[in-house]
């Protein structure tokens, strides 16, 4: 009989095929829940696509130096130490005194142990239970850790001066305890040793103990209900299977940057080689992580060069010139007088406007720094020399608000503001092309609907886009082509790294409003869980009885759109009739006919709504001075930057205001961390910066607007030296192309590969 040979393994291995390999005792259950584990921790959607590739992304958190576990007698108080354990006792206990103020009740699960050698007295490894299945955890645990059991443990040990012993106490028992295979040393083991749980049977392979101890080992986030330890197996089984994966950068670009071998750096950063410093490794610093980073953050870079394409370099052909007169005008239109950041920013952008090239500028500004107005300085300047202008916003909400502002503000001067929607009628959409067309409208506001082919300008000098991360890089260029290639201005409360705005957008210049107009109280930031809702509704119904407004927001997912929406009307309703019968209570969202959305933004901004409920229509730019709560729910679901734009939709008056972020039971670490910072700051800046840390540039810019691949080992904050060294190579690798085959080959490659989002470029 001819035994069937194994599939040989590859990067494209389906995890789910991961058992027909014969990888780390999988069978098929267990290879179906890692990809499943593996899907859902990639938020992909389907779990057949997961690959090989995608678990080596699946990188360490930390590392830890096994090569020669610490004694009891090396511990000193509050160094961190990794530990090879025998448990002399186990057990949980409930602390007392602490039920009243708690729903749940609070149990310490407690070892007391030693290392084999005995070479202090025995130590304590303690953690805190609680919870609805505490009992169960316990019972677990005492199973796991009988005694005469072996494990491994790292933390920052203390001196407990009561027992006179060091003490060790860990916060996720799951990553940072290792329960080891039964040890051939002896010890005294007096109970029977019960099976150990779904997946971790008996261990009874002596070669195992051999990737678990006795070298530097990772340690890997639990993923699902994949253990560090069992990760670790997998991969080292995965990796020792694996032939040498093909090289994807070219060897004159590794030589340059001094970058080692693909092969060798996927090796290296699960387990790292006993010559460089472990402490660069949990830097993300040694070789092999210098290899991986600089490898995301090339093709990203080679990505957006190809798609920024050549930047039209050409002269504009409007020439504006802004004298005193001009200004004094503009003066007379202003309602307010402007902060000293905003008057710097003016000044930069009319020196832009009065240059011969075209200008080509970032604003930045956080939420309410008020950029409009200076936008609308810009755009005066450009009427004033008798040149049209145009401003483009994401929504019609949007766009409607800042088309009857403009048209408040100008209404004394010559100027004719129009607005100009995807939702107008054909014959009114017909003329207002046609005035466009005979210059007879001085400045449109719009949506997309403003770079759709029929629309044709007189003379286009500058365009604004307004709260640019919503719009796409491809956008910005079409309206660019579509006017006498004219200044741009750039808006958006997101606070991009200088870095990144390089590597985006190229050579832009990038003005900043560091400060914020006066008179503005603070936003209160609070982060409830669902028990907390009494006291949400309290607040609700407190501030509208002194004649405040209140948002109540959904996240809207475009996955689950049918259902979130079916949740933000159910909701809607429940507030409605049985919260808050005696309030007025409005519902908007995305799915709504502009008609109708716009009746109850209207309504909402005369104040004849008390309460908004929407989806995340109303994230962007719309200004309601008298709105002072804002609730957010499933708040968890929002990216940070997310969350301080609509955040800052409320403290535009002077009063109070409160923003609410209400997360259900189920956070997650991440999650949690991410809201505390809400809480923490005001500061759009730090909030984005942490945002492109925690969740990279992909939630940061839109993923799907800005095309950014995801990436798996660099991180945009920390390696912004990286990001710089790899856009100059990508940058020689594009010049390089027309001369050099292989260059050519490798964009070309890079275009056809769908992790990059590239298959549109043009
Ligand atoms: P954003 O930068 O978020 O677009 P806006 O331009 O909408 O902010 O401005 C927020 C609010 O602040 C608006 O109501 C605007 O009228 C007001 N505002 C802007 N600049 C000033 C200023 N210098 N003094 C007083 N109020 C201002
Ligand atoms: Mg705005």
């Amino acid at each position: 009989m001819i035994a069937e040979m194994p599939p040989q393994l590859s990067l494209r291995t389906p995890i789910e095929e991961l058992h027909k390999c014969g990888i780390g005792r999988l069978g098929p259950t267990l290879s179906h829940k890692l990809a499943l584990a593996l899907t859902t921790h990639l938020n992909r959607r389907t779990s057949t696509d997961v690959t090989v590739e995608d678990l080596l992304n699946y990188l360490p958190m930390r590392y830890e130096d096994r090569l020669k576990p610490a004694h009891i007698r090396d511990l000193k108080p509050g160094v961190e130490a990794s530990l090879e354990l025998h448990v002399k006792l186990s057990g949980g206990y409930e602390v007392s005194g602490r039920r009243s103020f708690r729903r749940s009740r609070l149990f310490i699960f407690e070892v007391s142990a030693t290392d084999p050698e005995r070479t202090g007295r025995d130590v304590m490894v303690w953690w805190f239970v609680s919870g609805r299945r505490s009992y169960d955890i316990i019972e677990y645990y005492k199973k796991r850790l009988a005694r005469g059991c072996r494990f491994i443990t790292f933390g920052k040990w203390e001196w407990d001066s009561r027992r006179a012993t060091f003490a060790l106490q860990l916060h996720k028992p799951a990553d940072e305890l290792e329960i080891l295979p039964p040890s051939q040393a002896k010890m005294d083991i007096d109970e029977p040793r019960e099976d150990e749980g779904e997946f971790e049977e008996p261990e009874t392979d002596p070669q195992l103990a051999v990737i678990h101890t006795g070298r530097r080992v990772p340690i890997y986030r639990k993923l699902g209900e994949f253990s560090s330890k069992r990760l670790r197996e997998i991969i080292h089984g995965i990796l020792g299977e694996l032939p040498e994966m093909p090289e994807t950068l070219p060897a004159d670009l590794r030589r340059r940057q001094r970058l080692i071998d693909r092969s060798q750096a996927v090796r290296l950063i699960h387990f790292p080689d006993e010559e460089t410093p472990l402490s660069l490794y949990e830097q993300a610093r040694s070789p092999a992580h210098a290899r991986l980073i600089f490898e995301d953050l090339f093709w990203i870079a080679l990505g957006i060069s190809l798609k920024r394409g050549k930047r039209i370099k050409e002269a504009k052909s409007a020439g504006i010139h802004i004298d005193r007169p001009i200004k004094d005008r503009i003066g007379r239109v202003l309602p307010f007088k402007l902060t000293e950041a905003q008057r710097n920013v003016v000044k930069e952008i009319f020196k832009d406007l009065q240059s011969e090239a075209p200008m080509n500028r970032l604003l930045q500004g956080d939420v309410g720094s008020g950029k409009t107005i200076v936008a609308l300085i810009a755009m005066l300047a450009v009427m004033e020399n008798s040149y049209q202008t145009a401003l483009m916003v994401p929504t019609e909400i949007l766009a409607d608000q800042h088309a009857r502002n403009m048209k408040r503000l100008l209404a004394k001067t010559p100027y004719r503001v129009e607005l100009l929607t995807g939702s107008l009628k054909a014959a009114e959409k017909r003329k207002l092309h046609a005035d466009l067309a005979a210059g007879e409208i001085h400045l449109i506001v719009g949506t997309h609907a403003l770079i759709q082919e029929s629309v044709v300008f007189k003379n286009l000098a500058l365009t604004v886009v307004d709260e640019q991360h919503r719009f796409g890089v491809m956008q910005r260029a079409e309206l660019r082509a579509r006017g006498m290639n004219p200044d741009v201005l750039v808006m958006t409360a997101t606070p991009i790294p200088r870095s990144l705005t390089m590597t985006i957008y190229g050579d832009l210049d990038v003005s900043v409003i560091n400060e914020m107009p006066p008179g503005r109280t603070p936003i209160e930031t609070r982060v409830y869980g669902e028990e907390q809702r009494l006291e949400v509704k309290k607040l609700i119904a407190s501030e509208v009885r002194s004649g405040r407004q209140v948002y109540v927001v959904y996240p809207l997912v475009e996955e689950s759109e049918k259902i979130d929406l079916k949740d933000a009307t159910r909701r809607y309703e429940y507030l409605r009739d049985t919260v808050f019968p005696k309030l007025s209570v409005g519902l908007v969202h995305g799915k709504m006919k502009a008609a109708d959305k716009e009746q109850v933004m209207r309504r909402f901004v005369a104040g004849e709504i008390d309460i908004l409920v929407s989806t995340t229509v109303i994230e962007v730019g719309v200004d309601v001075p008298n709105a002072s709560v804002m609730i957010v729910e499933h708040a968890e679901r929002f990216g940070l930057s997310q969350l301080h734009q609509l955040r800052g939709r409320v403290g535009r008056g002077a009063e109070k205001s409160y923003c609410i972020l209400l997360t259900s039971d189920k956070k997650t670490a991440d999650a949690r961390e991410r809201l505390g910072i809400m809480a923490q700051t005001n500061d759009g800046f730090l909030i984005a910066e942490k945002d492109l840390e925690i969740r990279g540039p992909g939630e940061l810019l839109g993923t799907r607007q800005s095309g950014m691949p995801e990436l798996s080992v660099a991180n945009l904050v920390r390696d912004q030296l990286i990001l710089e060294n790899a856009r100059k190579e990508a940058e020689f690798y594009i010049g390089k192309a027309a001369k050099s085959a292989e260059a050519a080959a490798m964009i070309e490659r890079a275009r056809n590969d769908r992790r990059f989002g590239l298959a549109n470029v043009g």
